[in-house]
């Protein structure tokens, strides 16, 4: 460990000494004149990889917290949910996109995963340029400069059933072929640091048939994320129509390995957890949505036991917190199971550090991006270490203070491409950011 004046910097095999490994240095080069901002003691951490993102619900954050049915529940913020999206066009959602992004920098995410299932105008037609949603969203992440994962969403039917589309849910909906001629077609918009992954809605909206012909000759490497097993209802309906839990036909089904990100996954039996683990998949896991919603409880420390691999979103973003997800993880378990520090291991003690490490990982996965650490260059955060909750920190304890002393903002730089993007705790683009957003979201509750 090095003396007090100098950086240090975490990697999954613990913290090193900045000297022998400072990303800083390479950053600064290429930044000018913000190596001014370089500070002499720094605790640098690799960015965090947000692995679940629908950008359009941010504008709707806190708006659905009254009590409208006495049986509120998941589906009935769903409806919501659709009457807000349904007000949304292409330049509102870049507006509402860059503020979220822009947030999600600031808190120490350098890289989203967009869940996009926002295709086509609100009536359903078409638009001029059939992905100008997922454009929107391409261009407001590469002008925040936040990393992107874009997921185009193919969403088909309103049920286990087969039943078509309502008339809310009629903007989501693609043909298999419309679908794989968007995903085509998006290849070369794609900037520096965005790429492209198969999406595949929820079993319930995506027909076995069309499943099958989108996975079809899918790249090794490609990122294929699926929302699955979240409400009782779903599983249920599964078992009915399927005659399967929605895990275990997904297993039977498909050909599940590490390029599969799970969304939530909420509800398994022993076995669905242990073969899931197995298969190699990433669980995404949202602990705010998850809790706002009444989803339920993940059951993290089987999970972790049959060494399954996981990541965090933030989804409907009624939280942009890293730490905020990664404290409510453990803290789900610590109160349904009376006991304390259940993330850690025996060879990572500190329960911040394996909180972290895994989500690291696990969303480099989800994000379609290697977790090699020594190839994972670019994206890093530096957390303020005169702030009073890192006072004398040891870097041993430096992610156990971060994650579980409390919601001070503590991170101070956040770099992406080796470029600045917050600087003393503020996106260098925040008061235009958040004056547009400002803007639409007026006209929006306008049309409410
Ligand atoms: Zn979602």
């Amino acid at each position: 460990m090095s003396d007090a004046s100098s950086s240090q910097v975490w990697s999954p095999s613990g913290w090193k000494d900045g000297q022998a490994f400072d990303p800083m240095s390479i950053a600064e080069a290429d930044a000018g004149e913000a190596s001014s901002i370089s500070a002499a003691r720094r605790f640098i951490l690799p960015g965090v990889p947000n692995a679940h993102s629908h950008a359009f619900q941010r504008a709707m954050a806190g708006m659905a917290e009254r009590l409208g049915d006495p049986d509120d529940s998941f589906w009935t913020w769903r409806e919501r949910m659709y009457a807000f999206a349904a007000l949304i066009e292409p330049d509102d959602l870049y507006a509402i996109a860059s503020q979220l992004y822009l947030e999600m920098l600031e808190a120490g995410y350098t890289q989203v995963c967009e869940f996009q299932y926002l295709h086509h105008a609100p009536d359903g037609s078409r638009y001029d340029d059939p992905a100008a949603m997922s454009r929107a969203l391409l261009q407001a992440a590469a002008d925040v400069g936040i990393g992107i994962t874009l997921l185009p969403v193919l969403y088909q039917t309103g049920g286990f059933d087969a039943r078509p589309l309502s008339a809310r849910q009629r903007r989501f909906g693609c043909a298999t072929d419309e679908y794989l001629g968007m995903l085509q077609g998006l290849r070369e918009h794609l900037a520096a640091n965005q790429r492209l992954g198969l999406c595949l809605h929820s079993l319930r909206a995506v027909p076995e048939s069309a499943m099958r012909e989108v996975l079809f000759g899918r790249e090794t490497g490609m990122p294929v994320h699926i929302h699955i097993a979240e409400q009782i209802a779903e599983v249920e309906e599964c078992q009915a129509v399927r005659g399967q839990r929605p895990v275990a036909w997904l297993l039977d089904h498909a050909e599940v390995d590490a390029d599969w990100s799970l969304v939530h996954a909420t509800h398994l039996d022993e076995l669905e957890v242990i073969r899931l683990a197995r298969s190699g998949a990433t669980v995404a896991l949202c602990p705010t949505t998850e809790a706002n919603l009444g989803d339920g409880l993940f059951p993290l420390s089987a999970y972790q036991s049959a060494g399954g691999t996981w990541s965090i979103g933030s989804d409907s973003h009624i939280s942009v917190s890293p730490v905020e997800e990664l404290r409510w993880l453990e803290y789900g378990q610590r109160l349904t199971q009376r006991r304390r520090n259940l993330a850690s291991r025996p060879d990572r003690p500190s329960t911040g550090e394996a909180l972290f490490a895994a989500a690291w990982s696990g969303g480099r996965r989800s994000c379609g991006l290697s977790d090699d650490f020594d190839s994972a260059g670019g994206d890093w955060l530096v957390l303020d270490h005169d702030a009073p909750p890192l006072v004398g920190a040891k870097a041993d304890d430096v992610l156990d203070r971060w994650i579980f002393s409390g919601n001070r903002p503590l991170v101070r730089e956040v770099w992406t491409q080796a470029q600045p993007r917050v600087i003393s705790g503020r996106h260098i683009h925040r008061e235009a950011v958040e004056a547009r957003f400002a803007l639409h979201m007026n006209r929006l509750l306008q049309r409410m």
